[in-house]
């Protein structure tokens, strides 16, 4: 896998006293008090966290161009996921193929309800189905389902209101909150606690940067990841934009997802 990693600064920021061979190599490291959290973004909206051993695949999806064995590939190099979370049900979210080469026999899937009945039964049997305000815990890492829809009415029918979850996973002291394909909606407009957040920020289908950097200066993630950033002409939002209108309301952490 090909990551470029904007370093500077980052690791003090993080102040991070793991050691480096229980690391993912080419991740962020997010400190907590029971031990370091690995983030590696994968692309767009893919992501892979790690905590004390556990690995939390998160809305595995195809790389630029990926036909055939180059779909699975990158995911097969890394660490099977324990824990594997599905916000919803666009192919840049959700992609069966990767599940099925990835999962393992103890390897869990949290996802909504009309994802699962999308899944052939390999991985229906390893779904537990969540809704928006259901609560699991897996390997002692609390999961909480939260909101995940749009509010313009010109995108509503994009991700109707309760077909999606965003997911707010606790480790030790931290909460790390992961979007999905969202707006600032009335539930998530002052999500309380956030320690680290990942935000998307594309046209049609999610948010300007504007609206983006609105909602986090009004639920202030001690930390933010924006991600799932490129539009659906082919663009990428402006980041540098988005990092200017948060100013101090966040620490912005920018990161090569495309
Ligand atoms: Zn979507
Ligand atoms: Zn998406």
């Amino acid at each position: 896998m090909k990551h470029q990693w904007i370093v500077a600064g980052v690791l003090a920021a993080l102040a991070l006293s793991f050691p480096a061979s229980a690391q993912i190599a080419g991740s962020d490291h997010f400190a907590t008090s029971g031990g370091a959290v690995d983030i590696v973004p994968i692309h767009h909206a893919s992501l892979m966290l790690a905590y004390k051993g556990t690995h939390i695949l998160i809305d595995p999806a195809p790389l630029d161009g990926a036909q055939g064995d180059a779909v699975t590939a990158p995911y097969k190099a890394m660490p099977r996921p324990d824990l594997i979370l599905i916000t919803h049900i666009h192919g840049d979210h959700f992609n069966a193929p990767i599940l099925q080469a990835v999962a393992g026999p103890n390897t869990v899937i949290l996802a909504p309800q009309n994802v699962r009945d999308a899944m052939p039964a390999d991985l229906q049997a390893k779904v537990k189905v969540m809704k928006n305000g259901d609560h699991d815990v897996f390997a002692a890492i609390p999961v909480d389902a939260v909101a995940m829809y749009n509010t313009t009415p010109a995108k509503m029918n994009f991700h109707p209101k309760g077909l999606g979850n965003g997911y707010v996973l606790g480790f030790a002291d931290k909460r790390v909150y992961v979007a999905g394909d969202t707006e600032e909606t009335p539930e998530l407009a002052h999500l309380a606690n956030i320690d680290l957040a990942f935000i998307p920020a594309n046209l049609p289908y999610t948010q300007t940067v504007e609206a983006a950097a609105k909602w986090v200066t009004d639920f202030r993630p001690k930390m933010v990841f924006p991600y799932h950033y490129r539009n659906q002409d082919g663009t990428t939002s402006d980041m540098a934009a988005f990092s200017t209108l948060v100013g101090k309301a966040s620490l912005v952490r920018l990161r090569k997802w495309y």
